[in-house]
């Protein structure tokens, strides 16, 4: 016997009122518990959209949402919009009281039936999102990383199975993304806590993600593991997405030695490399971009530019004459 899907999306749609165009057009997805689910999309593909129907807190036109084979209820069903399983952070982190301490803010979501439970609770969350050490501090004088920790423990205090995040990593620098990124992906690991979270950083859904959903318009163009539609999109919007890749049109692709039916051709930065070593040396090197451990190379030939990414940072300076070899091409 099947088991019932943990949370489902049944030929679901949504029209804004006075809106011509959908903001989600019918659409059946389900989560997989436990796991993390990214949803990608260009803005106004319909990812926040998806996000509130799978919460509940907007209605669909057509269609159901189901928890654990139940409907999820819409803001005119519910007196507190959302469902009770669920949680959701987004980049606003207005929920703090500023002027309150770190501890207060969180705890103070816990009932205080049971003060000893509420300490432990409090504390448990305070180290699972590492900012036990800023317990005592006034929420006014945290960075908004900190800050954003802050509204994660807020989340998970009352333990939902399922934490859904609205890009809420924006504001936040990279050095302290990956930290929250990977502290997330623990918590999930060890509690089995579901997370949906809604990205435009390729880096982020990539790390991050079990399974990644790509929505374009208002519809989902393709899903599955990262991996998989990083190595093999079946769109071009999927692959410019998550890569900054190289697209040629047809006549542009024979320049560069590749003959093709498909309108475009993708190649991604590691998949075409520099060699000095060649007698045919008929691409020139226009921009030499540091990365530190790596380098970006935009190399020119006639009126085309390819990005290549080169692992020896050095190597070659603007002006060399170089050959490429591409090794892996995408057609669409
Ligand atoms: P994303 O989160 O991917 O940027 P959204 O889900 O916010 O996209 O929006 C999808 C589409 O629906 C967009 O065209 C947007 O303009 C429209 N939309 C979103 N919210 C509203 C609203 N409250 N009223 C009218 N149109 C909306
Ligand atoms: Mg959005």
């Amino acid at each position: 016997m099947a088991s019932t899907p943990f949370l489902q999306a049944i030929a679901i749609t949504k029209t804004y009122p006075g809106e011509r165009i959908a903001g989600l057009k019918k659409t059946s997805l389900s989560i997989q518990p436990q796991k993390i689910t990214a949803i990608i999309g260009e803005s106004g593909s319909g990812k926040s959209t998806l996000l509130k129907l799978l919460y509940g807190l907007l209605s669909p036109d057509e269609g159901e949402m189901q928890f654990k084979g139940e409907r999820i209820w819409g803001p005119e069903e519910k007196l507190i919009p959302g469902h009770d399983a669920m949680k959701m952070v987004t980049q606003d982190t207005d929920g703090l009281n500023v002027y309150a301490k770190v501890w207060d803010n969180i705890a103070v979501l816990m009932p205080n039936t049971d003060v000893a439970a509420k300490e432990e609770r409090t504390n448990q969350v305070l180290k699972q999102l590492n900012i036990l050490h800023l317990a005592d501090k006034q929420a006014f004088f945290l960075s908004g990383g900190e800050k954003q920790r802050v509204s994660i423990a807020r989340a998970l205090i009352t333990r939902p199975e399922v934490l859904l995040l609205d890009e809420p990593f924006n504001q936040v620098d990279t050095s302290f993304r990956e930290g929250l990124q990977q502290d997330i992906r623990q918590i999930v690991h060890d509690t089995g806590l579901t997370v949906i979270m809604v990205s435009h950083d390729p880096a982020e859904v990539l790390s991050m993600a079990d399974e990644l959903i790509v929505l374009k318009d208002g519809e989902i163009i393709e899903a599955g593991h990262p991996k998989t539609l990083y190595q093999n999109p079946q769109n071009l919007y999927t692959a410019r997405l998550l890569t900054n890749c190289n697209i040629l049109s047809h006549q542009d692709a024979a320049y560069c030695g590749i003959s093709t039916k498909a309108d475009n051709i993708v190649i991604y930065p590691e998949w075409a490399t520099p060699t000095g070593s060649w007698t045919r040396k008929d691409w020139a090197v226009k921009q030499v971009l540091f990365k530190g451990s790596y380098e970006d190379l935009l190399v020119e030939k006639k009126h085309i530019t390819l990005r290549l990414l080169n692992d020896q940072p050095g190597k070659y300076q603007v002006g060399d004459k170089v050959h490429i070899k591409i090794g892996k091409y995408l057609e669409f």
